[in-house]
């Protein structure tokens, strides 16, 4: 193995997050998609979960000020081309992203707008949420919610495919350059992803997989699509790329623990 001739990652990518010390969602789930699809991954911590497959047991957060020294230490030397955002916990932390960001001129920037985890557990508070629709929601180059978070965010209730094409519109009027509302969370049939790009609408339908092992699937697809996109292919073969990429990598998730086990990062 180590004879090989090197391989050199191509894209640099920094995941700005939750840890999830079950390794399944979070920071990791983020590092690991973003090295097994050949980019460079960094990272900043908003916030420590003491987590396993059965659920969240404690949130230790971060302090803002050292996430913005963590911020300030990877972008200031290390040539980022997409940043990602996941948990992020607090309205401080959010106020200090959306700065730090200003700051250093990132433009592509993907946000997964993590609220919730599986088993219930709030992942962000309610003042960090009107913070995020005012600052960090209008830097998205694309937002990617799923049902419950686009309702979260618009707050209509979205139950069909034509709510989750209003939803899109919303928060592209709300300031997201690009929308990704996902379809998992719909009831019964196929599973639809809608995006929508302020002009279009593409559909990226997948039939549904009846499984417990989807913990980390939301992380997993953003940070698909985000190392994509610092390989430079254009968004709609990035989220098309990223879907096809969760789909097998749902399908092959491997039972870990006595909850839910995380998808299949080993492909
Ligand atoms: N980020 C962290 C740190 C988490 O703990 C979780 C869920 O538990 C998530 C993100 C969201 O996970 P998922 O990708 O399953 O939506």
């Amino acid at each position: 193995l180590f004879n090989r001739r090197a391989q050199f990652p191509r894209g640099n990518v920094l995941t700005i997050a939750g840890s999830d010390s079950g390794g399944g969602a979070g920071i990791q789930a983020d590092l690991k998609t973003i090295t097994l699809l050949g980019s460079y991954g960094a990272s900043a911590m908003t916030a420590l979960t003491a987590q396993n497959t059965r659920g969240v047991a404690a949130i230790h957060g971060v302090p803002a000020e050292f996430l913005a020294q963590q911020l300030d230490s990877v972008l200031s030397d290390i040539h980022v081309d997409v940043v990602k955002t996941g948990m992020l916990f607090s309205a401080d932390n959010i106020g200090i992203i959306a700065d730090k960001l200003q700051q250093y001129g990132k433009k592509i920037i993907i946000i997964d707008p993590v609220m919730l985890a599986k088993g219930g557990a709030e992942l962000i508070d309610r003042e960090a949420l009107a913070i995020f629709k005012k600052r960090l929601l209008p830097c998205a180059y694309l937002l990617t919610p799923n049902i419950p978070e686009a309702e979260k965010l618009t707050g209509f209730t979205v139950s069909c495919e034509d709510d989750m094409q209003r939803a899109a519109k919303t928060l592209h009027q709300m300031g997201a350059r690009n929308v990704l509302v996902k379809g998992g969370h719909l009831a019964e049939g196929t599973a639809v992803d809608i995006l929508f790009d302020g002009k279009n609408f593409s559909q990226f339908p997948v039939p549904r997989i009846l499984t417990k092992n989807t913990h980390g699937t939301g992380c997993t697809l953003a940070s698909a699509i985000s190392t994509f996109l610092a390989q430079g292919e254009p968004l709609p073969q990035a989220v098309a790329r990223a879907k096809e990429f969760i789909t097998a990598a749902i399908k092959l998730a491997h039972p870990l623990g006595k909850g839910h086990g995380p998808v299949n990062h080993y492909m």
